[in-house]
């Protein structure tokens, strides 16, 4: 159902007044985690600003260490909510199990499904069930076969409304935190009638390389581009080390529009 040989038309996901999909493309951001609403209030702004809809958050994160921020849970939904209907703003957040999907969908537009949660068949089956707009993210060590294979679930129970989104993988290289592997948005483009973004803040892990990244994945075809912002990246409380500060974010989205690259 993913392939382009059932259906060779480009799949255009529309949620409120963002288009993600066809030929324009679309640049999601927001913090890694939900922390408070001024946080969020704040990068709500820098997105109005840049004129750009999609706003990214975690409420439910999955992270590698049980001592770690591990979300604010439904209060994190609820302000994404909020700052989202006082600023007109579309919204996507990560869940992890079946049981998140009807807390989630009541306050956010668009769920993520994350690299660690690619496989979680029963997860997949359960948002292949709802009608809602789903990202799926490339699992850590998944081939682009697996990839497609965890997308042709949600198709096949019932959810047409997805996108791909290449975050990079495990490779032997230790210079980024993973390897984006920028191979996978044409052969993902070619395979599928999906969309597919790249998001270079988790596949790179570093600040200093976004731009020729996001470049590069434009280049290649990507429909879209995530990117982590946080108005205090030191302080945050997940993935401060990737996160742009406001301003870095400005030249980022200056960058992207000068490259010619973005409609
Ligand atoms: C995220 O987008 O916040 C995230 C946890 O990403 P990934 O699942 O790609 O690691
Ligand atoms: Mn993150």
């Amino acid at each position: 159902l993913v392939s382009r040989d059932h259906k060779n038309e480009d799949t255009i996901i529309k949620v409120k007044q963002a288009v993600i999909g066809g030929d324009s493309q679309t640049l999601i951001a927001g913090p890694c985690s939900v922390e408070s609403k001024e946080q969020l209030e704040t990068v709500g702004s820098a997105l109005k600003k840049a004129g750009l809809t999609v706003l990214r958050g975690g409420a439910f994160k999955p992270r590698t260490s049980p001592y770690s921020f591990q979300g604010l849970g439904e209060d994190g939904l609820k302000i994404m909510k909020d700052v989202a209907d006082e600023m007109g703003l579309v919204t996507i957040s990560e869940i992890m199990s079946p049981d998140q999907i009807d807390v989630a969908s009541k306050y956010i537009d668009i769920l993520q499904i994350g690299a660690r949660n690619m496989q979680n068949f029963e997860l997949l089956k359960a948002v292949g069930q709802t009608k809602k707009p789903v990202l799926l993210k490339r699992g850590l060590s998944a081939t682009l076969e697996e990839f497609m294979l965890a997308a042709e679930y949600l198709l096949h129970h019932g959810n047409d409304q997805v996108m791909l989104i290449e975050r990079g993988i495990r490779t032997f290289e230790t210079a980024t935190r993973n390897t984006l592997d920028i191979s996978a948005v044409p052969i993902l483009k070619q395979e599928t009638h999906l969309p597919v973004l790249v998001d270079v803040s988790h596949s790179t892990g570093r600040k200093d390389i976004l731009l020729p990244c996001a470049k590069a994945a434009l280049a290649a075809g990507a429909d879209g581009i995530m990117v982590e912002v946080h108005p205090d990246p030191k302080n945050a409380l997940s993935d401060g080390k990737q996160q742009l500060t406001m301003d870095e974010f400005q030249a980022f989205w200056e960058g992207v529009r000068e490259s010619g690259l973005y409609q």
